[in-house]
């Protein structure tokens, strides 16, 4: 499929991995794309090579400490260079963008995907963590403004591809695979020993450190789920998660007569990415396919809620609603962080969690205002905990 006018993108979060793997699908097909902002946190070097490489009009360092440096260095070009998170949440906003691809990690996202959507631009979504805070508020709108919202997450994207075509039939249940993680095998008792370095060897995904830890704690199906239900509007009750540890089933939806829908393909996350940029035209692409004569066996089971119990905070989240999923984020973005910083042990981070759920006050129908609040308040609380 040939794509007529090439689409602008921004990358917030392009030194990332889903970051740096939609530079990959760019450079694969620069007929179709054109980079027209790249921002990140810190990892400035990276970032002066992205620009220097890829010519973007614009830049964004959300640390500001960094910004002298990116400055300098961009000197002889004309790149306009910015410092700040504000900054990004403003350059989405530019107008010649056509889609924002969201590969920020964490609450980051949340904003400068509203201003995204509030501006019209079409929004891939890898930014999960938006969906789990305030589904309801993006949705809202992306309805209002028009804006569709592709999703990146191998999962989601694999329900969308089966979905192709069955607009007006009845969606029985989505299924949801997951690899399991490294742990999938491990008793309860070995749990409670693991260490970061075991966390972080994730046996089908090469990811950034946030969500692979989240895979290890099986928090990131968790929000998997929730993202699922605001993306394709189907109730908790109707998404099941099974276990698959070869990561050769993207996801499934069945269907009302009982027909099975999947998407399969190698683990490989350019695909879902470049699926996102040019629905709904597929592209050529040089991805490894997948091998018949190695592939020897997929095989399935349910998830065990007892030694993961993040899937079922994720549920129990959804089914409160509100800004409970919220609460839920934010104690695990603190959680993984003491994690990954040797202060709390694997186990601790669901006992947190559940901990900041009893505990926080509840707000029904939350604004953004509200979202901002608990995830500050629940931030520090579980911080005070630790
Ligand atoms: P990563 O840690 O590799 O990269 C994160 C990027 O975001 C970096 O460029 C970093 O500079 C930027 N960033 C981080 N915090 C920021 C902040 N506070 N302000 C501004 N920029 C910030 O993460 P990743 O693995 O690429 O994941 C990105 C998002 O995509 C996450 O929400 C993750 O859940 C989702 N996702 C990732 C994968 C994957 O294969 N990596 C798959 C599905 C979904
Ligand atoms: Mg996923």
């Amino acid at each position: 499929m040939e794509i007529k006018n090439k689409r602008q993108l921004a990358i917030l979060g392009s030194t990332g991995s889903i970051g740096t793997q939609t530079l990959k699908v760019v450079e694969e097909h620069p007929e179709c794309f054109e980079v027209y902002a790249i921002t990140a946190n810190s990892r400035v070097e990276e970032l002066i090579a992205q620009a220097r490489k890829f010519m973007p009009e614009a830049v964004v360092i959300a640390d500001e400490t960094k910004y002298k440096r990116l400055k300098e260095a961009l000197d002889d070009l004309p790149i306009k260079v910015y410092g700040g998170y504000e900054s990004i949440c403003q350059i989405v906003e530019s107008k010649p963008i056509d889609i924002v691809v969201t590969a920020m990690v964490g609450f980051s996202g949340l904003r400068p995907t509203i201003n995204a959507i509030k501006t019209g631009k079409a929004i891939a979504l890898a930014n999960k963590e938006t969906m789990v805070v305030a589904g309801e508020l993006i949705n809202a709108l992306a309805n209002e403004y028009r804006t569709p919202i592709l999703p990146v997450d191998s999962e989601h994207s694999a329900i969308f591809q089966c979905l192709a075509g069955e607009m007006t039939n009845k969606v029985e249940k989505l299924i949801l695979t997951a690899s399991g993680g490294p742990f999938r095998t491990f008793t309860k008792d070995q749990l409670e020993n693991v260490t970061k370095e075991q966390a972080l060897k994730h046996p089908n995904w090469s990811m950034g450190a946030k969500i692979t830890i989240d895979s290890a704690t099986m928090m990131n199906k968790g929000f998997e789920v929730i993202e699922a239900k605001w993306l394709f509007g189907v109730n908790a009750d109707k998404i099941e998660v099974v276990v698959h540890p070869q990561s050769v089933i993207h996801s499934m939806v069945q269907f009302e007569d009982g027909a099975i829908k999947a998407q399969l393909g190698t683990p490989d996350m350019r695909l879902p990415i470049m699926y996102a940029l040019t629905y709904p035209h597929r592209l050529q692409s040089s991805f490894e396919r997948i091998n018949w004569d190695t592939l020897k066996e997929l095989t399935f089971e349910r998830p065990d809620l007892e030694r993961f119990p993040n899937l079922q905070h994720a549920y129990t989240a959804l089914s409160k609603g509100g800004n409970m999923p919220c609460v839920v984020n934010a104690a695990n973005e603190v959680c993984v962080a003491a994690f990954l910083n040797d202060r709390i042990k694997f186990c601790e981070m669901p006992r947190l969690i559940d901990r900041a759920m009893q505990q926080t006050h509840f707000i029904t129908k939350p604004s953004l205002e509200d979202y901002l609040e608990t995830d500050r308040h629940v931030r520090e609380m579980v911080e005070s905990w630790i």
